[in-house]
């Protein structure tokens, strides 16, 4: 990516915002274990890596540990910000006692740490040191994207969007699901993507009535309904997007319900902004779909953050979604109407939230179309 920031100005950034809550907290320190968090901190890709991040980021040192298969692999990817050991025998125990000092709390990923580990850490760590729940923090960080994972983003929804275009010019109708699920994919890869980012969704006529339908081996009709709901990971990074076809011509009620999604669509992308909660936005969709008397068939949340992961925070729901929104997320803004046995519809874009408000970064057409 041409004018692409500098990788280690990045990282420096991450351990910087997350020092100063570090600090908040009264740590001296966080031991990082999760593979994506670690992998966020540091750069480093492989599957066995620890980083402790001290909150004071002028006297304390950064470590990353990781073992000597990765010994070439760690000089290109984690930076010198970090303080890089190559360890015989387990990561934690060698965390544990990098610890310098006699007292001190030190912050661990309650979520992820088993307690088998947890009860290894504790009879590692200097007496002094008190061991404080700090799951969800990392995550946190990461629901505010910087520029280069705004790009990155970006790339891979466009990937995906190609994908589907080359798709659909090569036709669907007379295939099954899974045979276009598995077609759709494979161009995702071709075009440079690592995968997809989830299982692709391809549900036609009745069956795209189930919000998480699998791709069955059913041929897709003429005449129906067709829900493609499929993202690609490229670069550590993640797209999502839906998008609900029609494959020829579909009865009134079918359209009615598009366009009902269509409009409760609009509404919730033009209210995305810095600053109202989740589930505020949630709820202007949740109101248009309600008007229609249709309320109980919008059974999910209206969406989700985006970013390493294809589901992450911030949630855009009922409930779970009091946050307010942050210039820097990536959301999803995706309401959907199923009626069972009929059909269902769903339209789904990828949205950053910027200082201006929501920027969709899907490009994909919205009128239904009609696809062969
Ligand atoms: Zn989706
Ligand atoms: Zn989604």
């Amino acid at each position: 990516v041409s004018g692409a920031p500098d990788p280690t100005v990045a990282l420096s950034a991450r351990t910087g915002r997350l020092a100063a809550r570090l600090a908040e907290r009264d740590l001296d320190a966080l031991l990082v274990s999760v593979p994506l968090n670690v992998r966020y901190l540091t750069g480093f890709t492989g599957s066995n890596g620890m980083a402790l991040i001290a909150a004071d980021q002028n006297a304390g040192v950064n470590r990353f540990f990781t073992d000597f298969r990765y010994a070439t692999q760690i000089e290109s990817q984690v930076p010198d910000l970090f303080e890089r050991m190559i360890v015989t025998g387990e990561l934690l125990s060698e965390a544990a006692t990098a610890t310098a000092t006699a007292t001190g709390r030190l912050g661990f990923d309650d979520a992820a740490l088993t307690v088998k580990q947890h009860a290894r850490l504790r009879e590692l760590l200097p007496d002094g040191w008190e061991l404080v729940p700090c799951g969800g923090l990392v995550e946190r960080l990461r629901e505010v994207k910087d520029p280069g994972e705004l790009e990155l983003i970006r790339a891979a929804s466009e990937l995906a969007e190609e994908a589907l275009r080359g798709l659909l010019e090569s036709g669907v109708v007379g295939r099954t699901e899974r045979d276009v699920a598995i077609d759709l994919e494979l161009r995702m890869r071709r075009l440079g993507a690592d995968g997809p980012s989830f299982p692709s969704i391809v549900a036609a006529g009745p069956h795209s009535a189930l919000p998480h339908a699998e791709p069955r081996e059913q041929p897709i009709p003429a005449g129906a309904l067709l829900t493609i709901d499929w993202g690609a990971y490229h670069q550590g990074y993640c797209s999502d997007c839906t998008r609900t076809f029609a494959t020829g011509e579909v009865s009134e009620q079918a359209r009615e319900v598009y366009e009902l999604v269509r409009r409760a669509q609009a509404q919730a992308l033009a209210a995305v902004a810095p600053g109202p909660t989740g589930s505020e936005i949630d709820q202007v969709a949740r109101a248009v779909i309600d008007a229609a008397g249709l309320g109980d068939r919008f059974g999910h949340g209206l969406g989700h953050g985006v970013g390493m992961e294809v589901h992450e925070g911030p949630r855009l729901s009922r409930t779970g979604g009091d946050a307010a929104l942050l210039v820097g997320n990536v959301v999803t803004v995706e309401p959907g109407v199923y009626l069972p046995g009929r059909f269902g519809v769903r339209i789904e874009d990828l949205v950053f939230v910027t200082e201006h408000g929501g920027q969709p970064v899907t490009h994909f057409p919205k009128e239904l179309t009609v696809v062969s």
